[in-house]
């Protein structure tokens, strides 16, 4: 047997108004006198000062770098940039992007990483993959964070879009481990613990959406599920637990319409299609995203009909090795279509 290793974070603080202790906690975790803080401009004009003050307050020094796009050139200047520092630990703070970017720069230096999320949007906040943009979109295996660190009053402060992308990004976990069940059925290693933990913090979202339609989607209750995926995808080790099928046509919409629609907001779109293919429960994942605000159409997230029928088409072979529905079911154009249409995703 090939040994199985997991790497998981070792603190995770989630806190209401609880920024001025970031100091504190990446002290608690053997942060030395230098830190690097890598975000985009919103976060920093938001939280900068405050970040600053909790560090300069136990003697810590911080460097901001700006996080490009994510793509393997300004990923590697992003690293150098920061290695040129000699950080003793690297945090991400921000959405989705300046927490990739943080991760794969730490894991590229091997420096621990510090995760401190601005946004609900997108399970990577706690989990040891990040996405690169590329030719060939995909996920990149780098280091689970030492630390998570939430403040759910500035995750309340962020668009309400970016939550409901997280609810999308957690729903697809229900897909992905029917799809990792799929591939287990071919010998592939499947780890029982990995997968109950995933597909629960999807069911959290589904039984909680009517609620969340009502009163408003519950940040803490979401940052927590993610953060429960991100902890899965650490066991698994493998991102196998939160990305199927679902995945790979998020990934295919990327390449084929770049910049429409969030990460977690074109998954669940996936989500809702692939759930049919796999003879699931489909028109309940649709409520759900309808519950908590997240779009459930093409058109809602501005990408094309024929955009739709490509990337369930071609989002396979964008990952050949990794077994799902779609490699068992092969739809072609014409049942694409029938299954966007039936959908009501075009
Ligand atoms: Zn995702």
């Amino acid at each position: 047997m090939r040994p199985h290793r997991m790497e998981l974070p070792r603190l995770i603080e989630i806190g209401e108004g609880n920024l001025a202790g970031f100091g504190r906690f990446v002290r608690r975790l053997g942060c030395g006198g230098r830190i690097s803080l890598v975000s985009g401009p919103g976060a920093r004009g938001r939280l900068g000062r405050r970040i600053e003050a909790s560090l300069g307050a136990l003697g810590i020094r911080a460097r901001w770098h700006e996080a490009g796009e994510n793509r393997p050139g300004p990923l590697r200047r992003l690293a150098g940039e920061v290695g040129r520092f000699r950080p003793s630990m690297v945090a991400g703070v921000g959405g989705g992007r300046p927490v990739d970017a943080a991760k794969l720069a730490s894991h590229r230096l091997g420096i621990p990483f510090v995760s401190l999320p601005t946004a609900a949007s997108h399970d990577g906040i706690a989990s040891p993959f990040a996405s690169v943009a590329g030719r060939r979109p995909h996920s990149m295996v780098a280091t689970a964070p030492t630390g998570v660190f939430v403040d759910i009053r500035v995750i309340r402060g962020a668009p309400a879009r970016l939550i409901a992308s997280g609810c999308g990004d957690l729903v697809a976990n229900m897909v992905a481990v029917r799809d990792w069940q799929l591939g287990h059925a071919r010998g592939e290693y499947y780890g029982r613990y990995a997968a109950d933990l995933a597909a629960m913090s999807a069911r959290i979202i589904m039984e909680n959406s009517r609620r969340f339609a009502g009163e408003g989607t519950d940040a803490r209750v979401v940052v927590e599920a993610l953060i429960s995926a991100g902890v899965a995808s650490c066991i698994a080790g493998s991102s196998r637990p939160c990305s199927g099928s679902e995945h790979l046509f998020s990934h295919a919409l990327d390449r084929i319409a770049p910049g429409a629609g969030l990460h977690g907001e074109k998954c669940g779109i996936g989500s809702i299609m692939m759930s049919r293919l796999q003879g699931g429960d489909w028109r309940r994942v649709r409520r759900a995203l309808r519950d908590v605000g997240a779009p459930t159409s093409a058109e809602q997230v501005g990408v094309s009909a024929a955009d739709v029928v490509e990337a369930v088409v071609t989002a396979q072979s964008l990952r050949p090795g990794r077994h799902t529905i779609l490699a068992e079911k092969r739809p072609g154009r014409r049942a694409a279509e029938r299954l966007a249409r039936e959908t009501g995703v075009i």
